[in-house]
């Protein structure tokens, strides 16, 4: 046996708790690894408490990602010994996930773990970081640099947010960081913000178009936020929508589209192919800054992550969350 996080059914929903878990009751998989180190992300709040339907089979062990170090592998690519990442594939959700000592999962879900990481560091990115990497990635594809203008991201102290920042920052881009929480204007300023916007700017129903304000933009938040990004955005420029931290609607128009030639991208990072994460997880490795990315970082145990669960769906929690496993 192994300790996990394991959520059962319970009487008016489910329990989660930290407990004791057979190896023999692990899912099938080509390879069994060693965890040391997961997150926690939006979705594993949601997981954790409930709150949306995340999880799909009970029991569940909670978490969407990992970084380990694998024990036994069938699977060609993989042998004992090699340090291995995970993002999303259903872990978590529908495969046993990574709050736990081990995991057993398939050998074509993982990626190695790049070699100027460690495992404490590819999970302070962890699923936050990688979509937020994956974000930067369609706004390069669609043509935008620091030269095209500014660029904005909300929920800008979340996960996604501060390595969203982080990113841009550090690639030469003016960030317009948008927050809800004035106290953490400093934070993002050392994450690389230049300029800080209220929540609220961008909480009121968006007009068709508004002034244009950014060329780019990564919205973490979705709802009236994404809507108004999407009415600022200059003729030409294109937003990564990749949450919906502030809600799933989006009580926009074609205006922005049709008239500005804008683009919105959408994001996964669940089912992304593994050619796009390798890529992800290199320019990851090659771009964020070290001492960003431990700034935006706190570490707690596997025995504190279910109340962390309420906590990030209440965007209390700042920046990334390290889970220390083993
Ligand atoms: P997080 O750390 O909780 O960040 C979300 C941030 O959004 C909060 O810190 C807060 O930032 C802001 N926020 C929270 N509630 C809000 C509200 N009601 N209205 C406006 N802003 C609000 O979560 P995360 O792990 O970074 O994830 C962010 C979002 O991305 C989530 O929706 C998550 O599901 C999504 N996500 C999607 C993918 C994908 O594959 N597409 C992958 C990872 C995450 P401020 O306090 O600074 O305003």
């Amino acid at each position: 046996t192994f300790k996990a996080v394991v959520i059962e059914k319970a009487e008016g929903g489910q329990r989660a708790a930290l407990t004791t878990f057979d190896e023999a009751d692990l899912m099938e998989g080509d390879v069994t690894v060693r965890v040391t180190h997961s997150t926690l992300n939006y979705k594993d709040g949601l997981a954790l408490t409930g709150q949306a339907p995340v999880v799909r089979r009970f029991p569940m062990i909670p978490g969407i990602d990992f970084a380990g170090v694998v024990e036994q592998s069938s699977h060609p690519d993989w042998k004992p010994g090699d340090a291995v990442v995970l993002n999303g594939w259903g872990t978590g959700e529908t495969h046993l996930g990574a709050y736990a000592e081990k995991a057993r999962v398939k050998g074509d879900w993982l990626v190695p773990l790049p070699a100027s990481l460690t495992p404490q560091q590819a999970m302070a990115i962890g699923t936050a970081g990688y979509t937020a990497m994956l974000s930067v990635l369609a706004l390069e594809r669609h043509g935008l640099s620091p030269a095209s203008g500014p660029a904005v991201v909300t929920g800008a102290a979340g996960g996604v947010g501060s390595v969203a920042i982080a990113l841009l920052a550090k690639a030469g881009w003016h960030v317009i960081a948008s927050t809800g929480r004035a106290a953490e204007a400093e934070y993002l300023r050392g994450l690389g913000a230049a300029e800080i916007i209220g929540r609220e700017e961008l909480a009121k129903p968006a007009k068709p178009l508004a002034k244009e304000r950014w060329a780019a933009g990564i919205d973490a938040v979705g709802a009236t936020t994404l809507a108004n990004v999407l009415s600022m955005t200059r003729y030409g420029g294109a937003v990564a929508a990749c949450g919906l931290a502030g809600g799933m609607d989006l009580p926009t128009s074609v205006a922005p589209f049709i008239l500005r030639g804008i683009a919105l991208y959408g994001i996964d990072s669940v089912m992304a192919p593994q050619a796009l994460r390798r890529e992800a997880w290199s320019r990851l490795a090659r771009d964020l800054d070290h001492a960003a990315l431990a700034a935006m970082t706190t570490t707690i145990g596997l025995d504190a992550v279910i109340d962390q669960g309420p906590e990030i769906l209440a965007g209390r929690t700042r920046g990334r969350v390290v889970v220390a496993i083993s």
